[in-house]
């Protein structure tokens, strides 16, 4: 399918996981596309290589989603390579596990940063360039409504967080024809949560479908949700989880 030809997306944290997932499948869908990173130059490079492929315009940014400055810079500076934005995807995020008693300062720190304040910041400087037709959509998770296991509560209050935001930023800018929507992602096969990993049986025990998703999975309903047929869908949030949380 083709439904993004002529959009301009920036997709944060786009150089591996989901994120470069979400990347491709926009530009397999028609779109222009800025992807963030924070570290891994050469894989960024990569996933731009394969946009390119694909007859894309693709660009990498480092702009590390801790530093305001730098994420409110990042979308100034994708806006200015692509022209102008119609789809901002906040991907970019971070898991600081473990028990209470083992939470530092910086991990408490960095999950309010990444998960939370970029995905403001990011958004308040998109909804800037964004016009009817324009889309914000941020990668929640499956533990930001149902909490199914310890250790996880930095991580679940900043995805739940994202919630309310999604609810508000979709009657502030439902009037301009900009949808906001938030997808929740349940374990997903990446370097954050790999399918081989050591917590990867006991997440699949307490599932539907007792298997991994694929980012791909992720990535074609961040498609829809971009999409012009999505128009109607604002303020909502989708489980993409192999029923984790029915
Ligand atoms: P990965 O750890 O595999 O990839 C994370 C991506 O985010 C990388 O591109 C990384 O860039 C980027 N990133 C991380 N920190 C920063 C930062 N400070 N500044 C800029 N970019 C940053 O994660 P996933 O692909 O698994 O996760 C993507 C999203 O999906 C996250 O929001 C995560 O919370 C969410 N999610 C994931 C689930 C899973 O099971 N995998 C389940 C539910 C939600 P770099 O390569 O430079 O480090």
């Amino acid at each position: 399918m083709e439904r993004l030809i002529g959009k301009k997306a920036l997709v944060t944290g786009g150089s591996r996981g989901i994120g470069a997932a979400i990347a491709l499948r926009l530009a397999q869908e028609g779109a222009d596309v800025v992807l963030t990173y924070e570290r891994s130059q050469d894989k960024a490079q990569a996933v731009v290589s394969q946009v390119e492929a694909l007859g894309r315009k693709g660009f990498a940014l480092a702009a590390d989603s801790a530093d305001p400055e730098a994420v409110k810079a990042g979308v100034g500076k994708a806006a200015a390579l692509l022209g102008g934005l119609d789809i901002l995807v906040n991907n970019a995020g971070i898991f600081r596990g473990g028990p209470v008693a083992e939470w530092s300062l910086a991990d408490i720190d960095a999950t309010l940063a990444v998960n939370i304040r970029a995905v403001v910041l990011a958004s308040q400087a998109a909804a800037a360039h964004l016009g009817e037709g324009g889309r914000i959509i941020s990668i929640g998770s499956c533990l930001a409504e149902r909490v199914i296991e310890p250790g996880v509560s930095l991580y679940a209050m900043s995805k739940a967080a994202l919630i309310g935001f999604t609810k508000g930023l979709a009657r502030d800018l439902g009037p301009r024809g900009v949808t906001v929507n938030i997808v929740h992602p349940g374990s997903t096969d990446t370097d954050m949560n790999p399918a081989a990993g050591e917590r990867a049986d006991a997440q699949r025990a307490k599932m539907a479908i007792p298997r991994y998703g694929k980012p791909e999975d992720i990535a074609g309903l961040v498609a829809y949700l971009a999409s012009e047929e999505a128009r109607f869908v604002t303020g909502a949030g989708f489980a993409i989880d192999g029923g984790v949380n029915t």
